[in-house]
């Protein structure tokens, strides 16, 4: 069973910030900003690309609603899902990090990029 899983059963613990009987919302274990929250499903789903189109419809407004508790409407924020070897997906179980509390910088993605243009 993946990580998200385990902390979905309650076997790994979590800081919780919202929950509905299809998706989970809790504190990213290391922020890379003042806010970082990872938001999942429930079932299962490796990544993005692999997430049928219904699961997101229902998805969109419980991230909305997580933005909204933790204040960040108003100010905005970010939301990243890393899909795969080359995005940079550690955990084969869908999520969406949402940040803020802060205006966020958006550093080079790729380190050859640059140097190749
Ligand atoms: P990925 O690189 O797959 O997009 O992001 C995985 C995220 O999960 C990372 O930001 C990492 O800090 C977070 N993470 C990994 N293990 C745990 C955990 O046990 N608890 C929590 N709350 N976050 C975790
Ligand atoms: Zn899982």
């Amino acid at each position: 069973m993946c990580i998200f899983c385990k902390i979905i059963k309650g076997e790994i613990p979590s800081n919780r910030v919202l929950e509905s009987d299809k998706f989970l919302a809790f504190h990213d274990i290391n922020p890379v900003a003042p806010v970082h929250i990872l938001i999942i499903p429930k079932e299962h789903i490796g990544s993005f690309h692999e997430t049928p189109k219904e699961l997101m419809g229902e998805m969109t407004p419980f991230i909305q609603e997580v933005a909204e508790k933790l204040g960040l409407d108003g100010s905005g924020y970010r939301l990243i899902t890393n899909i795969g070897d080359d995005g940079g997906q550690e955990i084969s179980h869908l999520h969406f990090h949402l940040v803020g509390g802060g205006r966020l910088s958006f550093p080079p993605l790729h380190e050859d990029y640059k140097k190749s243009i």
